[in-house]
């Protein structure tokens, strides 16, 4: 653990080990912390939060900044990192990790930027001034898929805001974590203004982050269901909340686009961190004219993936978390298969070679998909393409938004004005259009309706970390 700049074991502590998710080797071993001590970490941060936040914005921009530079610098001992702890090829970890980083370099700019107002006022000897300030100590949640950037994601803006931090990764990726807590500690970040505590079990961490008064504000990324059980701990001491949770995107493909284009796009974002991103597509809606070039071009790339040992090269799809993701991907391919789909590719858990090691899945296409099957409505985190098709724009439309979920969604279609009008009817918190990687740091992400609560990135970004204040003056 990292707390007031020091590094730390627990009290009593046997340690949570770490496994390579792709041989199931243990590769190292962090802190099993405790409620204690993140009550401890929580203590340092509200020490440090007095004297950070009375630095000026200039000042805590030059950590965020060389907290950047030494990222970029450790960017491939980092990723190494990332793809033996989490499974990813090599060449996607590293794009985290510069993702990561992005959010370093975006906030240490937009923390010079954090503007007031001034206000016309009704009367003549009145003068309105809205401030924005730091809400406080910051508790946050991190998931293991993006074991990086999702932290940096959350400590960047917080720092920059004038906020004091305690993180909580994943028990799966605390490795990452910690290293991006020693890239702090290197760029000379004071202690206690950032604080890192690993832990076996979460709930009595997510419990302090919830009880303790000295927290302002609780950032977590995760699933719909924890988010739900945090949201309601916070709604009892009225604590701020911002939610980064499940998704089900939609992608849908016109019959004026180009189907093997959108195949292409489809299959590279769909197997993205072998289907284990917030923002994978969940439904692919093809109009009817143009599915079976689509289906034809999404087998032909997936029969090219292969899956393995993410340090090998060639290899693009890296395993599943572990036997719970496997059970739901089997889950959901045989509901899907015993009410009609077609499998068009895959379908099966991989062992040969050695992959039954670790949690493999063969890439999978599933054609005719329909709206009985579980797969149309729970969120997969897995390697599963399911194709469904359509006939209209407007049935379409419909079917896209009928989930509670509102992450991300995609479309394909050469005709602006369609482009347009989908657009903005997609009940949706991210929109690629003819895109499949509608993110970066300086962009909001987040989502609507389950999906969650505020935005992380850009210029909202920061606004999560802010209070604002209205000084109205005699004069
Ligand atoms: P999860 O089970 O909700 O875990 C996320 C984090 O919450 C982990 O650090 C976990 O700790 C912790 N946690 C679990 N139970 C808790 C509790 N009772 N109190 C406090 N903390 C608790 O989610 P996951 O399976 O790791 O992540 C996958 C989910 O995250 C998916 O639904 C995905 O869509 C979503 N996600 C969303 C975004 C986004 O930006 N919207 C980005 C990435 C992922 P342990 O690791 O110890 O269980």
């Amino acid at each position: 653990m990292y707390i007031n700049g020091e590094w730390s074991r627990a009290d009593n502590d046997a340690g949570l080990d770490v496994f390579n998710p792709a041989t199931g080797e243990k590769i190292g071993s962090v802190a099993n912390g405790d409620q204690k001590d993140a009550a401890r970490a929580i203590e340092a941060a509200a020490r440090a939060f007095k004297s950070w936040s009375a630095l000026t914005a200039y000042q805590r921009s030059e950590y965020l900044y060389d907290a950047y530079r030494i990222m970029m610098e450790r960017k491939e001992d980092l990723a190494r990192v990332m793809t033996l702890e989490q499974g990813k090829p090599l060449k996607a970890a590293r794009n985290e990790v510069r993702y990561g980083a992005d959010f370093l370099l975006w906030y240490a700019e937009e923390a010079k930027r954090v503007y007031g107002d001034t206000i016309p006022a009704p009367r003549p000897d009145q003068r309105f001034i809205v401030l924005k300030q730091p809400v406080g100590v910051v508790g946050a949640i991190t998931p293991w898929n993006y074991p990086v950037s999702m932290v940096t994601r959350k400590v960047a803006p917080a720092l920059a805001a004038g906020c004091t931090i305690v993180l909580k990764p994943a028990e799966d990726t605390p490795l990452c974590a910690v290293e991006v807590f020693k890239v702090l500690h290197d760029a000379g970040i004071p202690g206690g203004v950032a604080n890192l505590v690993t832990a076996r079990d979460p709930g009595p961490i997510g419990d302090e982050f919830i009880s303790n008064p000295l927290v302002h504000k609780l950032a977590f990324t995760g699933s719909t269901e924890v988010g739900k059980l945090l949201a309601r701990g916070a709604a009892e001491h009225l604590k701020r909340i911002s939610l980064e949770l499940g998704g089900h995107a939609p992608f849908i493909v016109f019959d004026d686009a180009d189907p093997r284009r959108a195949a292409t796009g489809a299959m590279l974002v769909k197997f993205l961190n072998t289907g284990q991103a917030c923002i994978s597509p969940n439904r692919i809606f093809v109009q009817r004219r143009v599915i079976d070039d689509f289906v034809a071009e999404a087998k032909a790339r997936v029969e090219k993936m292969r899956a393995g040992n993410g340090l090998e090269a060639g290899v693009s799809i890296g395993p599943l978390v572990g036997p719970a993701a496997m059970e739901k991907v089997e889950r959901q391919v045989a509901d899907a298969l015993e009410l009609g789909a077609t499998l068009v590719s895959g379908g099966r858990r991989l062992t040969a070679d050695g992959l039954d090691r670790g949690f493999f899945y063969a890439p999978t296409v599933l054609s005719d998909v329909s709206e009985q099957m579980q797969i149309y409505r729970e969120e997969t985190f897995g390697p599963v393409a399911a194709i469904i098709p359509f006939d209209t724009e407007e049935e379409v439309l419909e079917m896209a938004n009928d989930t509670h979920y509102g992450l991300a969604s995609y479309l394909y279609t050469r005709d602006i004005s369609r482009a347009m009008r989908v657009f903005e009817k997609l009940r949706f918190g991210i929109v690629g259009i003819n895109d499949i990687n509608p993110t970066a740091a300086a962009a909001p992400f987040g989502g609507m309706k389950e999906s969650g609560l505020g935005r992380e990135g850009g210029r909202e970004g920061i606004a999560e970390y802010l209070e604002t204040k209205l000084g109205g003056f005699s004069i």
